[in-house]
């Protein structure tokens, strides 16, 4: 089956060090696939480097049926590759609706905007409660939410999420983990990285653990356990 993201052999270094050592994975449609490791296993620089934001050293990505390998990073969005980077990054002194919209800059198709704003208040109906708020001045998790909202703007074929459950309270967590399940109903796949919550990792479809910029174990999420999680990264 021909999939959606194919990733092989890619491996990144910084300087002469390398963080990702070769590791291989694939998302299909509508899958959520999670990359999961302890601190320093090379999650973020896998991402980073599938979404053009690092050089790889080796290895392909493909994506949507072509080789996005030496595409810019801005191009990769523009092919459909949208990633939230670890810590949200919303613009906390603008509101929520500009926040919303500024997920939109790279689309040609303008006319269309206004039905996908409308799309994201139906899918979180929180945010357009507080579409005139600050974005700083709402809670982690709904800052979370408000950072997927902006990057489903863009109409990704892949989204992209690194720890967007960290940091965050048990309440918040259970919110962004019904972010996910909405985005997966909405039939957008999405690639995740995540260390400790359990319960996200349980949503996958597919689970690479890495260690030390290897794939280790690969498996379904839903026969992750916190106690299979707790071995994989004590081995
Ligand atoms: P965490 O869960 O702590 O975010 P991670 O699995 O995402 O960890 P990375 O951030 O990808 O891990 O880091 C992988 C390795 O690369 C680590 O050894 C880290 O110290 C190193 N590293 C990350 N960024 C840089 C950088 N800018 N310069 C040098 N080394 C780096």
């Amino acid at each position: 089956m021909n999939q959606l993201l194919e990733v092989s052999d890619l491996a990144v270094s910084y300087g002469g060090i390398r963080a990702v050592k070769g590791i291989s994975l694939a998302v299909g449609q509508s899958e959520i696939v999670s990359l999961i490791g302890s601190n320093g296993a090379g999650k973020t620089t896998a991402l980073r480097a599938i979404s053009g934001l690092l050089p790889c050293e080796t290895g392909q990505i493909r994506f949507d049926g072509r080789d996005i390998g030496g595409m810019s990073a801005d191009m990769r969005v523009g092919a459909g590759l949208a990633q939230v980077p670890e810590g949200r990054h919303v613009f906390a002194s603008l509101t929520i609706e500009e926040n919303i919209k500024l997920g939109a800059y790279v689309r040609t198709d303008r006319k269309d905007i206004p039905q996908d704003i409308e799309r994201m208040y139906t899918l979180f109906p929180i945010l357009k409660e507080r579409r005139k708020q600050q974005a700083g001045t709402m809670s982690g998790g709904e800052q979370q939410m408000l950072a997927i909202a902006r990057a489903m703007m863009c109409r990704p074929k892949l989204l992209i999420l690194d720890e967007p459950t960290m940091g965050l309270s048990p309440k918040m967590i259970e919110v962004v983990l019904a972010t996910i399940e909405k985005i997966r109903l909405d039939r957008t796949p999405i690639l995740l990285v995540e260390q400790n919550t359990v319960e996200a990792i349980q949503m996958a479809d597919h689970v690479y653990a890495l260690r030390v910029g290897t794939i280790v174990h690969k498996d379904v999420g839903a026969n992750i356990t916190e106690t299979s999680l707790k071995q994989l990264y004590m081995n």
